[in-house]
């Protein structure tokens, strides 16, 4: 039995979806940043998961702060 992911390798008709603009991406080299369609929708998503991260430190500091007023 064969893995999948071989097939993957020498298959170039194989078509994603991107996942931040939804257009078609092609598995080959001539889209460098797959599963998304450019760089610029890859950024895109990391910048969406860099901002979530930042809210939920953003809250622990708030009631850090908290503590301190009850001085
Ligand atoms: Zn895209």
């Amino acid at each position: 039995m064969r893995e999948k992911i071989a097939d993957t390798n020498s298959a170039s008709n194989i078509v994603l979806q991107c996942p931040q603009c939804k257009k078609p991406v092609h598995w080959n080299d001539r889209y460098p940043h797959r599963p998304f369609c450019s760089k610029r929708c890859q950024q895109m998503d990391f910048g969406e998961w860099a901002s979530e991260q930042n809210t939920i430190a953003g809250d622990s500091v708030m009631s850090d702060s908290e503590d301190w007023q009850d001085e």
